[in-house]
């Protein structure tokens, strides 16, 4: 038979892993929860339009990243690259737009044909959170302040910095943009192709190149904070007050513009240095001209997504011993004390629920058992050989603690032990 394997970039995750993940779900659930945010559960595909309209035509995404096919009635689909555009497609369609605020998250797997390495997959998980319906600069604020406390609770608020710019609206940035434009016209020589592209279509994606014999061209080049009037100017200053006044510190970065299309004013980025070149775990800003883009009216929304996958790699760095043990297993040995042990095992589930019990279901010797009882991690094995189960009685052993002695209890004992 041939060997099939999963395809390349898209991974899976393993039992011994899910336990980490899971941790770290609850505890972003959590947070979320705390400053009253709602869940929204989206598809995974969507039209191919929507993605072209909202995320640009000519991002990375959409130009080479995007898996396209064909639907077998000739629409054209694709597995959403982001959630952002299907969030508010859904909002949209549902009519939950209309003088309304909303604070959603989601979270799923994404999908983007890119050449993977670490922190880099083709199928990844993303936490996308999305707010609309607000102006003001204490939601961009209460995003960041929402990040910082989920690092603080993840235990690695040293490991991450965050980066801070305004875009500014869409005519500012489009004036800064002829600057920008006639600036690389004089450098021609220094830009490599993937500038001279982007001189075209989005020059301000150059500024985002990880080219070294650009770095000075780049750094040289004219600042867009320069460009921005004073109502967007007043917004950014609003949040880095919010910030200094809240003890998160911050770094601006004036070279920071994303990739997306849509942002305007505000961008972050929460970057870490040691994933290597992959240093970006959570990136987001405010994208108020998207919802019109779509066809809806004018209105607020800011957003950000979390790569999920970054983030335990840096979760990893901790070595914390997050572990899905069970906490008893019960070792059966004969016809008897299989079928008494699966009654017991049932009793106790029902009367202590937050017990995880593990029977063994592929019998073996008691020794056998023992192995797998050590190994499932459990705290205590419960023992139920022939001789015991026709006394009515169970042996209980600590499997962690080699002071605590082995000893006999009577089978209607056991709930009351283990209630302890
Ligand atoms: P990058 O610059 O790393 O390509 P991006 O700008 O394409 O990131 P976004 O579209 O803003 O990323 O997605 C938000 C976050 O999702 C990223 O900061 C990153 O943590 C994560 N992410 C993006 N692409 C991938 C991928 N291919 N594999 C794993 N995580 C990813
Ligand atoms: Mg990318």
């Amino acid at each position: 038979m041939v060997n099939i394997q999963a395809i390349r970039g898209m991974h899976d995750i393993l039992p011994e892993q899910t336990p980490l993940w899971q941790y770290a779900e609850k505890i972003i659930r959590d947070v979320l929860g705390s400053y009253g945010y709602s869940e929204i559960r989206l598809p995974a595909v969507e039209k191919t339009e929507l993605f072209k309209r909202s995320i640009g035509e000519v991002t990375d995404i959409v130009e080479k990243e995007m898996y396209t096919f064909e639907d077998r009635n000739g629409d054209s689909l694709t597995l959403r690259p982001e959630g952002t555009a299907g969030c508010l497609r859904a909002c949209l369609e549902h009519g939950l737009l209309h003088n309304q605020v909303h604070r959603l998250w989601y979270y799923g797997a994404m999908y983007r044909h890119e050449r993977p390495q670490k922190g880099r997959y083709r199928q990844f998980y993303q936490l996308g959170v999305e707010t609309y319906g607000m102006a003001s600069a204490d939601i961009d604020a209460e995003l960041l302040l929402l990040t910082d406390r989920l690092w603080k609770r993840l235990g690695i608020r040293e490991k991450v910095r965050l980066q801070l710019n305004s875009l500014g609206k869409i005519a500012e940035r489009l004036v800064y943009r002829d600057a920008l434009v006639a600036y690389f016209e004089q450098h021609l020589e220094v830009l490599d192709e993937d500038s001279l592209r982007r001189l075209k279509t989005n020059p301000l994606r150059i500024l985002d190149t990880k080219n070294p014999a650009m770095a000075d061209v780049v750094k040289n080049a004219p600042e867009l904070m320069a460009y921005l009037g004073d109502d967007s100017k007043q917004h950014f200053q609003t949040i880095l007050d919010t910030l200094t006044d809240l003890g998160v510190s911050f770094e601006i970065n004036t070279r920071l513009v994303r990739g997306l299309d849509y942002y305007s004013k505000t961008v972050f980025e929460w970057v870490t240095n040691e994933l290597g070149s992959q240093g970006t775990i959570c990136a987001g800003g405010r994208y108020d001209g998207l919802i019109e883009q779509l066809g809806g009216k004018a209105n607020f929304a800011v957003g950000f997504a979390m790569g999920m996958e970054r983030l335990l790699l840096l979760l990893e760095t901790l070595d914390l011993k997050i572990e899905n043990n069970v906490d008893v297993y019960l070792i059966r040995v004969g016809e008897q004390a299989e079928k008494i042990g699966l009654r017991l095992a049932e009793q106790l589930r029902t009367e202590i629920p937050t017990l995880r019990v593990q029977i063994d279901c592929a019998g073996g010797s008691i020794k056998s058992q023992f192995k797998k009882a050590d190994k499932s991690g459990a705290k205590f094995a419960l023992i139920l050989g022939e001789d015991e189960a026709a006394r009515g009685e169970i042996g209980l052993k600590s499997l962690r603690d080699s002071q605590f002695e082995q000893q006999t209890l009577a089978l209607n004992d056991v709930v009351k032990f283990l209630s302890n």
